[in-house]
């Protein structure tokens, strides 16, 4: 100990010997006093100009790590893995939180995003993914169930609800439909089918109109549609279709049309879920006229 830290009243030696000053200039930092006890210093960043308390163990030993200069890689990384950077896992120290572009946060390794920033992999929003392959399958007329079971990473598990089927799918076959149902029909997207427009009349008198497709549209009304045998209800217009794979892309059409075109239209589900086993595709009967006109429509391009 030298003389000007015995004249000081802290509780801890100020002096700052040249031999650390160079061991910090080496090592990219600069020493802007002692601090906490006798052990640490004040160290001030040559990259950031930001500080930083550090062991002088650690100066002298090894490499100081700014941690300022790390968060801020750490923001750079997922940036260039086109994320937002949301805050340390406290949990893990290999761990940081992401905000996704789709707005949802995401837990990832620093490896894994320091990958992604380098283009090496991708960083995936599984729900995102999962709500992106439901939509595939609700394209070709199935349900998401969930992973293979038998645990194929190419496969999953879907239900036609056209027959409560349930079957392992390829989902590069799901995604081009190339595949049948191993329950209703070895081949509907090649088999012939129909577009439907059905009534159901509700016990509280609400009257409803289906459209749909199906390669036998009185059977669907009659096995699959109904919760209860005695609900009045009844096939209003049915259009062939060469195919049902036709049949499912104009049936998509026109759902489409009417919920851009006749929104107040569409019957909430909860209103008719006693009734029949749909969660979507039912309208008021304030829709039945433009539904036929749509389905003349459809059934004057077959015919031509
Ligand atoms: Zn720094
Ligand atoms: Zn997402
Ligand atoms: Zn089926």
């Amino acid at each position: 100990m030298n003389n000007s830290s015995t004249a000081t009243p802290a509780a801890f030696p100020l002096t700052i010997h040249p031999h650390w000053r160079a061991a910090a200039e080496a090592k990219g930092f600069g020493i802007l006093q002692r601090v906490k006890d006798r052990y640490h210093l004040l160290l001030s960043c040559h990259t950031c100009r930001r500080t930083h308390a550090s062991k002088i163990f650690v100066l002298m030993n090894s490499q100081p790590q700014c941690p300022h200069c790390i968060q801020d890689r750490w923001q750079a990384d997922a940036e260039a893995a086109g994320l937002q950077w949301a805050g340390r896992d406290p949990q893990s120290r290999h761990h940081s939180f992401y905000i996704a572009n789709c707005g949802h946060r995401l837990r990832r390794q620093f490896e894994l995003i320091k990958r992604a920033a380098a283009g090496i992999c991708d960083v995936r929003c599984e729900l995102c993914q999962q709500q992106k392959e439901q939509e595939e399958a609700e394209a070709q007329g199935w349900e998401l169930i969930g992973t293979d079971p038998d645990g194929n990473q190419n496969y999953r598990l879907y239900r036609h609800p056209e027959c409560g089927h349930e079957q392992r799918v390829a989902r590069a076959n799901m995604q081009t439909g190339r595949f049948g149902c191993g329950l209703c029909g070895e081949d509907w997207p090649a088999a012939p089918s129909h577009l439907y427009a059905m009534q159901f009349k509700l016990p509280n008198g609400t009257c409803l109109v289906k459209l749909g497709f199906s390669r036998n549209p009185d059977s669907r009304l009659r096995h699959q549609l109904l919760k209860h045998r005695d609900l009045d209800a009844k096939i209003l217009k049915t259009v062939p279709m060469a195919t049902g794979q036709l049949a499912l892309q104009a049936e998509k059409r026109l759902h489409a049309k009417l919920q851009a075109g006749f929104p107040d239209q569409i019957a909430p589900p909860e209103l008719y879920s006693d009734a029949l086993r749909v969660r979507s595709e039912v309208y008021f009967a304030g829709a039945a006229q433009v539904i036929f006109a749509m389905l003349d429509a459809i059934k004057a391009e077959e015919d031509s």
